[in-house]
């Protein structure tokens, strides 16, 4: 079985220019359809499945290599996406993007801190005739939620922590999603669920949806005070099946079914809402 890369520097050029925001999140949706796809492919492979070579063509565009010599390739991104740092989550790569498609800033926990508006600021108004879309993408098992899930459970057990100014500049910000999440996990399941052992796994799960709903939510009105019709998204890359859905799944088929993309909520009721069904996906043996 081999998966053969295939360049080939006279390939059509072919650019994807998404004309609005539905038509750019159809498009980062395939490009996580086609990352799945080679996942699975892999998986296969590994599994000692017989499977069929795969050929996976590439052109300079999707490298970001010049085609014209002494000419840069003018800045054009469809959609800004603020991720976590996470080594794990490569951005480009989940999406299957090309060079300039995407306007990434990434921050540990995905958080909202002044830079990080600044330069999405800076994509929404200097980069507004290409920008489409604006999404905040978290990931299951973030270390940033969990680290906010253990501060949230035994504040004194984890003072290093806690007590840390520049490592609570990010857990400050996750907190307000915890204390949501785990509110949500009560109302759907009964205040019994806290005592059971995978508590802190569910509520670490439960947090990293949240937490990009409601970063998603600051978001969007800081990119209305910059610009107008511009829509703020999110969705959570989940490691285990590397697909990118708004609510929890319990296997890929589910990612299909599922949402992929969440639009950003639009007041404090709204994202109450958005947290019960988040839990709700969840489908936690504890339910009542
Ligand atoms: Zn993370």
């Amino acid at each position: 079985m081999d998966i053969i890369y295939r360049f080939d520097p006279y390939a059509p050029l072919e650019l994807k220019r998404p004309k609005n925001n539905k038509e750019a999140l159809k498009t980062l949706h395939q490009g996580n359809c086609r990352f799945y796809s080679m996942v699975n492919h892999l998986q296969n492979v590994q599994d000692g499945k017989k499977v069929e070579s795969m050929v996976v063509p590439i052109s300079p565009v999707q490298l970001g290599i010049p085609v014209v010599g002494g000419l840069a390739q003018m800045h054009s991104p469809y959609a800004a996406v603020l991720g976590c740092a996470d080594a794990r989550v490569p951005i480009e790569h989940i999406f299957d993007c090309s060079s300039n498609d995407l306007f990434v800033v990434r921050v540990a926990g995905n958080v909202l801190g002044l830079e990080c508006i600044g330069s999405i600021d800076y994509a929404a108004t200097a980069l507004r005739e290409s920008l489409q879309s604006v999404i905040v993408l978290g990931h299951t098992n973030c270390g940033a939620v969990g680290a906010a899930v253990n501060v949230y459970l035994a504040p004194s057990s984890f003072a290093e922590v806690a007590f840390s100014h520049p490592v609570r500049t990010i857990i400050d910000r996750i907190m307000v999603s915890v204390r949501s999440a785990a509110e949500a996990l009560e109302a759907v399941y009964g205040s019994k669920i806290a005592k059971n052992k995978q508590y802190k796994d569910w509520l670490i799960n439960a947090s990293c949806f949240v937490n990009s709903a409601f970063t998603a939510y600051d978001l969007q009105r800081e990119v209305n005070a910059v610009t107008k019709g511009l829509v703020v998204s999110y969705s959570v890359y989940d490691m285990a099946w590397s697909t990118v859905n708004a609510t929890p799944i319990r296997n890929a088929q589910e990612a299909y079914d599922a949402h992929a993309f969440g639009t950003a909520p639009k007041n404090p009721e709204d994202l109450q809402a958005i947290a019960k069904e988040i839990a709700q996906c969840m489908e936690l043996p504890a339910k009542r």
